[in-house]
């Protein structure tokens, strides 16, 4: 849609309609009828590509203490969680422990979230100077609900001005709204991960994630933009996850790449095994394997390694074979 079919002409007058004064007022109009229609637009981008259907989920709303925490992740800082709890429900992911200090024991998760209302006002942009801070850790920071609650675009809002490095790492295509506020904070970068480019594994992993070649889309149209952009290549699926073609798809966009291998947790380790053993049965006993014996990683991550100085990429390889990681 082109704001230049907007309905300004029909009210220019039709008489005398070339003097200064309408001139002005078209071009009043004009802007106005610009600015409206971007807004339409938006909205209905929201409405249409990115459901806010709260009927199978169970929404809270909880007063957070504070909503920029100290994080024990290597290299980061501080991390942002806007909500507890994350609509895309990854079949591996590793935030779920969450739900045993957050008063959701029992609940499934990517069925529930808890929006967290925070004092704006004590998001203090300066006091980060310096620090990389993540959003997020444990949530996704454009899991569906953002389009309509907005908490992350809020604490973005509040960021500006902060001479921080702000990380953005997400599955949704969603990040591309925010392009207007990534252009002004100072030092960030923008990631989506990837864990295949198959649509079909991808629903089976990522039910409710952007597809993944939406994802690299929405992050096209923010390098376009001037951002700094990466690509996570996690979790990867050992003789699945297609990192080389993942690159090749990725390569006009960015440079820089992370990794990181599968981990298993008790929480996950059936719904993982069960997923393999209905898609790909020949891999049930290789899949065994690695669980038992990690080192069988060292091998990919020198394949990695050996790949990325041939093609000369900026390549970072965070695999962890226990402990906490991050969970996007
Ligand atoms: S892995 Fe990340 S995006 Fe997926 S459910 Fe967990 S927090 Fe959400």
């Amino acid at each position: 849609m082109s704001s230049n079919h907007c309905l300004y002409k029909l009210f220019i007058p039709i008489t005398k309609a070339d003097t200064i004064s309408h001139l002005e007022s078209m071009n009043i109009l004009a802007g106005l009828c610009a600015k409206l229609t971007n807004q339409i637009i938006r909205q209905i981008e929201l409405a249409l590509c990115w459901s806010s259907d709260e009927s199978d989920m169970r929404v809270s709303s909880v007063e957070a203490k504070s909503i920029i925490t100290k994080s024990n992740i290597p290299g980061i800082d501080y991390v942002i969680n806007p909500y507890i709890g994350c609509q895309h429900a990854c079949l591996y992911c590793y935030a779920e422990f969450m739900k045993r200090f957050t008063g959701h024991g029992g609940e499934t998760w990517g069925e529930f979230l808890d929006v967290k209302q925070f004092g704006l006002d004590k998001i203090k942009p300066e006091k980060y100077d310096g620090k990389t801070i993540l959003l997020s850790s444990v949530t996704d920071p454009y899991t569906p609900l953002e389009a309509k609650y907005e908490n992350t675009r809020r604490v973005l809002e509040r960021l500006i001005g902060t001479k921080a490095k702000i990380e953005i790492l997400t599955k949704s295509r969603l990040v591309e709204r925010d392009i207007d506020l990534f252009k002004q904070i100072a030092h960030i970068q923008v990631g989506v991960s990837l864990s295949t480019l198959n649509e079909q594994f991808a629903k089976k992993i990522e039910p409710r994630a952007s597809n993944p070649h939406d994802r690299l889309r929405a992050l096209k149209k923010v390098a376009d933009s001037g951002i700094s952009t990466y690509v996570f290549l996690s979790p990867i699926f050992p003789k699945i996850t297609d990192w080389r073609e993942i690159i090749r798809a990725s390569e006009s966009i960015t440079n820089e790449f992370h990794f990181e291998n599968l981990n298993f947790r008790g929480h996950n380790i059936t719904r993982i095994m069960g997923l393999i053993a209905e898609q790909y049965p020949e891999l049930v006993e290789y899949y065994d394997q690695v669980r038992k014996d990690t080192t069988l990683w060292d091998v990919i991550e020198e394949e990695i390694k050996d790949h990325c100085t041939g093609l000369n990429l900026h390549c970072k390889i965070e695999f962890h074979h226990g402990g906490f990681t991050r969970s996007k």
